[in-house]
């Protein structure tokens, strides 16, 4: 039966496909599609490593039997002799087999599958000794999974590299049948998300995060379609479930009928008419109909980003998320943080990537739902996460680190034009503390001989109590950007990743709207540039207001520009600021931007 779960728009488009479903933590199974050949290597390694993990049980057992009675508990053995059983059951087996040979999916992924579906079935059992028995299935896939992690790398990647030839040099007979698949996970990382530009998924839904968490961000800037904060849809959804994400309108359905069906056949062609259109407006100049330029800046998270920047027409970077090459190092088996050569070549690559074009590099904003490794989201250690060591606080603790990653970024300023932005300053102690390490990175690499471009300074306002003093502000830097998904969440309190209180997340709020005219305000009195850089600067429905509040420099995921370079043609900002006027004066903004 047909059944539908509401989440939170948070990634454009319509994609119709089969549910993977992803057990928490299995974010690094890897998931490719093999070649009908390597069936049988692909069968061969999934034996090889239950045999694996029988023999390592079977040892223990004997050594079990010859310990002391009062070290070898009874119950140690009983359990052994249940993963045992789990591990030789025919029905798993048979099941793993299947998603192999009908589905070709590589073995680590055939496995987790089928856990997914057994361990349901153990949840819906009566008895809670059988109910149990759920994590002593874990425990052993798990091994499984770590043996077969153990085989020779290079083997693994050969088998990926020749399912991957195959697919794209089109002799893949699967590929042709093969139906978008849509994983459906409790959370997404951000940086899990970097994974699934190479992955076999087509689209996700998460349980869990808001409009503005870095996850749906992410997901918006490599335009897969997604709904988050889905909730319970990792209950509800079994694998394998025919599925559609409505990423306009932030819906799932389940199992849908033929209407349906093509009810949303019908909007996708459509989507795809409205991009092909937008496209046509990649050369058109950003000016409003009474001649004013309105600068279309890209966020980019990764420098290979920038390919994308410069194909939607951006002007340059204004907002390089820099914290993403410091995620997830250690679990993909490097240093923990990157050395400031690497960190060189990384911000001259965007810079290389731009040709020319200038970029902002946002120094590393770590903290809140950006922890340093997956799984150490600093939620489960801390009450309030956002509030805490996070942005330049987590820098300034970390003086050393912060030394190197400002030496980078001033040496790749050599290459082009740089702008230096600095995340989340409240107190005037923090400007002079940054301020003052930056001298002194500068003074490192004249010491060392290295040289170095010069940068412009800039500030994100991003908490209430900068905004407020934008114009103190305006004394130390040489521009400001608004980072609005941080300024909303702290001006209302309401946290950006919690669905629960998403609806009182609202970028029209009159004391949002009010600290935002602040800043353009004092930045324009005082001739500095100003600019907004968190996702309203990409929403379509705020374009008009932020052009009638004064504002001309936009930044936002490459995705949106072309979407909001439409509004800008269409737009009149003599007529607009006038508008504008009443909006901000409004009790109840969001309803004159409705009907407008
Ligand atoms: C913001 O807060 O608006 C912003 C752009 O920074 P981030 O989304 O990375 O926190
Ligand atoms: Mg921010």
């Amino acid at each position: 039966m047909s059944f539908s779960i509401h989440g939170q728009a948070v990634s454009r488009g319509i994609v119709v496909g089969r549910a993977v479903l992803v057990a928490a933590g299995r974010m690094d199974v890897a998931h490719y599609f093999i070649e009908p050949a390597q069936v049988t290597s692909e069968l061969q390694r999934i034996a090889k490593a239950r045999d694996v993990v029988v023999n390592e049980i079977e040892q223990v057992k004997l050594k079990l039997t010859h310990a002391p009675a009062t070290d070898a508990p009874s119950e140690l053995t009983a359990l052994l002799d249940v993963h045992l059983m789990l591990l030789q059951d025919e029905t798993i087996a048979h099941g793993v087999r299947e998603w192999i040979v009908e589905r070709r999916y590589n073995a680590e992924w055939a496995l987790t599958s089928q856990l997914e579906i057994i361990s349901r079935q153990f949840d819906e059992m009566e008895d809670p000794y059988l109910r149990e028995r759920k994590a002593d299935l874990e425990q052993v896939v798990q091994r499984m999974l770590a043996s077969m992690a153990g085989e020779s790398a290079s083997l693994l990647e050969q088998a990926k590299q020749a399912a991957q030839v195959a697919q794209f040099s089109g002799n893949s007979s699967a590929a042709s049948e093969r139906v978008p698949l849509i994983l459906i996970a409790r959370d997404l990382s951000p940086a899990d998300l970097l994974q699934f530009k190479d992955s076999v998924f087509a689209g996700f839904i998460t349980e869990v995060g808001g409009k503005t968490s870095h996850t749906a961000i992410v997901a918006r800037g490599l335009n897969i379609v997604a709904v988050v904060g889905a909730r319970s849809a990792s209950q509800l959804i079994k694998q394998d479930d025919w599925v559609v994400i409505d990423g306009d309108a932030g819906v799932v359905i389940v199992e849908p009928s033929p209407i349906i069906l093509e009810e949303y056949g019908f909007k996708q062609r459509e989507g795809t008419l409205e991009r092909e259109r937008l496209r046509r407006l990649r050369h058109t100049p950003s000016v409003t109909l009474d001649g004013q330029h309105v600068k279309l800046f890209a966020n980019i998270e990764l420098p290979q980003d920038s390919a994308a920047a410069v194909a939607a027409g951006a002007v340059g970077v204004g907002l390089f998320r820099t914290e993403f090459l410091f995620m997830s190092r250690v679990s993909k088996g490097m240093s923990k943080l990157p050395d400031e050569d690497e960190q060189y070549a990384a911000y001259k690559e965007a810079l290389d990537g731009m040709q020319g074009l200038p970029v902002t590099i946002r120094t590393i904003d770590i903290g809140a739902d950006k922890p340093l490794e997956r799984g150490s989201r600093s939620g489960d250690e801390h009450l309030n996460p956002a509030l805490g060591l996070r942005a330049i606080r987590w820098s300034l603790a970390e003086p050393t680190m912060f030394l190197v990653q400002l030496r980078a970024i001033l040496r790749a300023a050599v290459n082009g034009q740089v702008d230096l932005l600095i995340p989340m300053l409240a107190h005037v102690s923090e400007i002079k503390q940054t301020l003052a390490l930056i001298k002194r990175a500068k003074d490192q690499l004249d010491d060392q001989g290295v040289a170095y471009g010069s940068v412009r300074v800039g500030a994100m306002i991003e908490v209430p109590a900068a905004a407020m003093m934008a114009q103190v502000f305006l004394r130390y830097f040489d521009f400001l950007s608004i980072g609005t998904n941080d300024l909303i969440q702290y001006t209302l309190a309401v946290d950006r990743v919690d669905e629960a209180v998403s609806h009182l997340y609202d970028p029209l709020h009159p004391a949002v709207l009010s600290l935002m005219s602040q800043v353009i305000n004092a930045c324009k009195a005082q001739g500095k540039d100003v600019s907004v850089c968190g996702e309203m600067a990409g929403d379509t429905q705020c374009t008009a207001l932020l052009l009638g509040m004064g504002l001309r420099s936009f930044s936002m995921q490459p995705t949106q520009i072309l979407a909001v370079k439409q509004q800008v043609l269409r737009a009149h900002t003599g007529e607009l600021a006038v508008w504008a006027a009443d909006v901000l004066a409004s009790e109840e903004p969001s309803e004159l931007v409705a009907l407008r």
